[in-house]
């Protein structure tokens, strides 16, 4: 059992504080959201009432975060001073590598241990306790994380050194925003051809065109496995938070001098997308938008 501070309860956090706590570690939880402080308590967690309160004698910190903006400022603000010395930070917020880097230094001039372990998968795998966490930091912080991580996810992945974890978040999801443009113009395409999506999903599936979106996203209703295509589009992964992870993914390519034209594309089909009122559809019924262009 460790003692684990657990910052930030929202979509995602809710859920993984949960299954610490279910998992019998003693969490003590903070948001600025009385909401999800109250499902916190529900769930078997500590509601504590200030960061201060939720890091006191912690041994480990995970922080859950919107953006880079927020991680940046509640590891230098709160956490680095007033966490003990040897205490492990974990951070699981998608975030740009340049900003996980800087906060783990920071944290590593306190003498405390710092990984960035951001997610794959939605809310229903953090509720469900099958996230994938691709972790960023050294060897003996690894070995730290690594069972404290285990308890909220499925596979736990040592990408490599600090900021390795965000690298590897938004390069998989750079494929992932560019594999569901292609597979929803391919649909788009199919139909003008008067191909049936059936069909065309059961030969796709087998042949060179198979990938995730494919297989097991598929994002023409009634076709493959059930997804929120079946659903109006409603649930899964927001088309907003793909825009977000697109536009890291973007930037860092920006930074270190990659050519991403594929990823470029896919960000200004999601841009348009979202700015269509369309932000909080699941991301794979950017179908709909090329169908009608
Ligand atoms: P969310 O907005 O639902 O939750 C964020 C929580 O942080 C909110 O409850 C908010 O009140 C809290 N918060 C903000 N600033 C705070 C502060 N200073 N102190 C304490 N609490 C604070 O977001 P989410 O959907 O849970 O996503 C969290 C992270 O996970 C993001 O970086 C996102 O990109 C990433 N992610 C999300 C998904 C998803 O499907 N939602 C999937 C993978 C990764």
């Amino acid at each position: 059992m460790t003692s684990i501070a657990f910052i930030g309860l929202g979509n995602m956090g809710g859920g993984m504080a949960a299954n610490l706590a279910k998992a019998g570690h003693d969490v003590r939880a903070y948001d600025l959201s009385e909401a999800a402080l109250d499902r916190a308590r529900t769930a078997g967690c500590l509601a504590a009432l200030s960061v201060e309160e939720a890091v006191a004698g912690a041994e480990a910190i995970v922080t859950m975060l919107p953006a880079g903006t927020h991680v940046d400022q509640v590891w230098r603000d709160q956490l680095i001073p007033l966490a003990t010395p040897g205490t492990l930070l974990m951070d699981c917020s998608t975030i740009d590598v340049a900003t996980a880097r800087a906060v783990a230094e920071a944290a590593a001039t306190r003498g405390l241990l710092a990984v960035d372990a951001p997610v794959s998968g939605g809310i229903a795998a953090a509720n469900a306790g099958t996230l994938t966490f691709m972790v960023g930091g050294t060897d003996a912080a690894f070995a730290r994380a690594e069972p404290i991580l285990s308890a909220m996810g499925k596979s736990v992945i040592h990408a490599g050194a600090v900021g390795a974890g965000q690298a590897a978040k938004i390069c998989n999801n750079m494929i992932l925003g560019a594999t569901m443009a292609a597979t929803c113009e391919a649909f788009v395409l199919a139909e003008k051809l008067e191909l049936d999506a059936g069909r065309f999903f059961d030969i796709a599936s087998v042949s060179s065109g198979q990938s995730w979106s494919m297989t097991s996203y598929c994002p023409v209703p009634g076709v493959g496995p059930e997804t929120p295509a079946d659903r109006d589009y409603q649930g899964g992964f927001a088309a907003q938070l793909m825009l977000k992870d697109l536009k890291l993914a973007m930037d860092a390519a920006d930074g270190a001098g990659a050519a991403t034209p594929m990823g470029k594309r896919a960000a200004e089909l999601y841009q348009r997308f979202v700015d269509d009122g369309n932000g909080t559809l699941d991301f794979s019924g950017l179908i709909r938008m090329l169908a009608k262009d």
